[in-house]
This record gives C-alpha cells, sequence and structure tokens, in this order.
C-alpha cells in the first residue's frame, strides 16, 4: 500500500491505522528531533500532492483486512495539513467506518482558516507544542520564515475555539532543552491561552537522523507533569508497540513504518514473535530474511539498537 500503514499498536490510540499523505519529507518545520531528517527544502503550499480518490480507496481495502481498530490517523512524512483536501477525506473515511479519525499535525497552518475548517469533523486533533517562548521555538521547531510562535499559539487559540472535538496538544520533551522548569512554566502559560483538553507529553525515544537528543531524565519528565498538571491533565510519556499481526506481507508492512519511523530492534522483535508465537525459530529466520533484504541496518540510540531504512 502507498499511502496507508500498520495498524500501530500504541498506548495512547490503541490499534491505529496510518494514512500518509504526503511525499516526504514535506514539512514547515525543521524540528531538532525529526526522526526524518533535515528538511531540506520547507514546504509551504498546500497542494493535493495525490489524488484524494487513490488514497480514500486505499483505506477502503485496509478496513476490509483489518478490524477491531481504534483509530485511523492521518499523520506521515511532514506536515499532515499541507495536504489540501484533507477535510473531504476526513468526511468520505467517515461514510465508510464509525471508527474514530485522528489527525496529528505540528499546528503551524492554524492560523489560516481554511486549514482550521478542513479539520472541524476530526474526532481528535493532536498538533504540537513544544515551546513557550519564540526562542525556543526558534531553536526547537526551527520554522519555516513567517511561522512564528505568536502566530503558532494564536492559530491554536482560534481552533480551539472553533472546534468540538478532542483537542490533544503533544509535548515533546527534549532533556536539556525544554525541561527546565522556566522553560516549562513557560509552556504552561501558553497551554493555558490554548485550553486543550489533554496534554500528551512524548518522548524523543527514536533516533534523529540529525543530531544526539537527549532523552530527560525521570526527575524532569515527573516536574513536567507536575507542572503543566496546573493547566491541563497530562497523559504520562509512554512508548508505542507494534502489531504486525493482521499484515499479509511482513517485508512490505515493515518497510512502510520503518520509511517513516526508526524502529527499536527489541520492539520489532516482540512484533514479529506474535506473528509466530511459540517459535522462536521461526521469528529469528524472519528477522534475518528481512535484515537480509538490504532494505534496514542498525543504527544505536540511548544504547539501544534501531532499524531504520537504508539510504
Ligand atoms: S513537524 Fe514533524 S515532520 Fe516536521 S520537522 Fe518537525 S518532527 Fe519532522
Amino acid at each position: 500500500m502507498k499511502y496507508v500503514f500498520g495498524p500501530i499498536s500504541s498506548k495512547r490510540l490503541g490499534q491505529s491505522l496510518g494514512v500518509d499523505l504526503l511525499p516526504p519529507k514535506s514539512c514547515t518545520w525543521n524540528c531538532l528531533y525529526c526522526q526524518l531528517g533535515k528538511t531540506r527544502k520547507f514546504v509551504m503550499e498546500r497542494q493535493e500532492f495525490f489524488p484524494r480518490e487513490e488514497i480514500l480507496e486505499e483505506i477502503r481495502q485496509a478496513l476490509i483486512v483489518h478490524t477491531g481498530l481504534d483509530w485511523i490517523t492521518f499523520v506521515g512524512s511532514g506536515e499532515t495539513m499541507l495536504y489540501k483536501g484533507i477535510g473531504w477525506l476526513i468526511a468520505e473515511v467517515k461514510k465508510l467506518t464509525a471508527t474514530p479519525v485522528a489527525v496529528i499535525t505540528n499546528g503551524s497552518l492554524f492560523y489560516l482558516p481554511e486549514v482550521r475548517r478542513e479539520l472541524l469533523q476530526a474526532d481528535a486533533v493532536l498538533p504540537s507544542l513544544n515551546a513557550g517562548t519564540e526562542a525556543l521555538h526558534v531553536q526547537i521547531d526551527r520554522p519555516a520564515e513567517g511561522l512564528t510562535f505568536r502566530r503558532h499559539i494564536e492559530g491554536l487559540v482560534a481552533f480551539r475555539s472553533e472546534y468540538k472535538g478532542r483537542l490533544w496538544i503533544e509535548v515533546m520533551l527534549l532533556g536539556g532543552v525544554n525541561d527546565s522548569d522556566e522553560a516549562l512554566r513557560d509552556l504552561a502559560a501558553v497551554l493555558k491561552e490554548i485550553n486543550p483538553d489533554m496534554v500528551h507529553l512524548v518522548l524523543p525515544s527514536r533516533p534523529a537522523p540529525e543530531q544526539e537528543i537527549l532523552l530527560p531524565s525521570d526527575e524532569r519528565i515527573e516536574r513536567a507533569i507536575a507542572i503543566l498538571s496546573e493547566v491541563a491533565t497530562v497523559v504520562h510519556p509512554l512508548k508505542g508497540n507494534m502489531d504486525l499481526r493482521s499484515a499479509t506481507d511482513l517485508l512490505e508492512a515493515l518497510t512502510a513504518i520503518i520509511s517513516r519511523h526508526p524502529v527499536q530492534q527489541r520492539e520489532l522483535h516482540k512484533a514479529v514473535a506474535d506473528c509466530f508465537p511459540g517459535d522462536s525459530e521461526k521469528t529469528d529466520d524472519a528477522m534475518q530474511e528481512m535484515l537480509a533484504t538490504g532494505r534496514f541496518k542498525l543504527v544505536e540510540h540511548g544504547g539501544e539498537p534501531y532499524w531504520v531504512m537504508k539510504s
């Protein structure tokens, strides 16, 4: 499949079928921690990068194969809201299934009324907010020219006032960057303005190709929860895990996931083992065969091996 991947299992969204609407990498930001590597050229113009009917047809096919989904999640190789027509896709998916639709976005284009309008039918929207000041916004998110911190906050505030679904703000907590008490208090102040339903703390638990990113300490994570909880319900950062059991072609399913983000070897081994219950030999053979294709390579992050695509 070209656009649909997964389902991926995570504690936040349960069994989630991913839909990627973008050619890699199309983004308005160039985040320090991005798992897709450096943004070589900012994309600012919204486009229908691929025919919407083609994407919808893939979703329709995937819904026949994958039952018991908790979410259909639009997320992908860059900033999701660059896809012009996502509102049409959300509306059409909702005609196909009662499974709720989530959109993961950096939120940088929410200052545009047409972008906010396209999201009104989503059941949950998860925009990013990693900084409480312009300086940290520039340091962490490294946005395209014109995408100022104030514009980002105003877009989120405007969206909150129009949107009746669940607004879950994602905060990426980076060790030594935005985990000080001062940075967290600044963040809490803008979260108060936005008034989200929840804040999801997320951690840089996968390698970023561009530079080494540090995990915050347990003490800083607890502190972040304490400070941000003063203004919103905070969901503790948890690592997701994969479920490949319904994959018809293990190698293709895995390629679709790893081309979008690195996967911890331990997590991968568990997901493959779940496909061959009680048969560790088959699990090891499948892992070896996939590595032998030459599509993947192993890199280390925080002392853990990860699978990434060979460039
Ligand atoms: S918004 Fe997402 S895709 Fe874009 S640079 Fe940041 S992490 Fe990467």
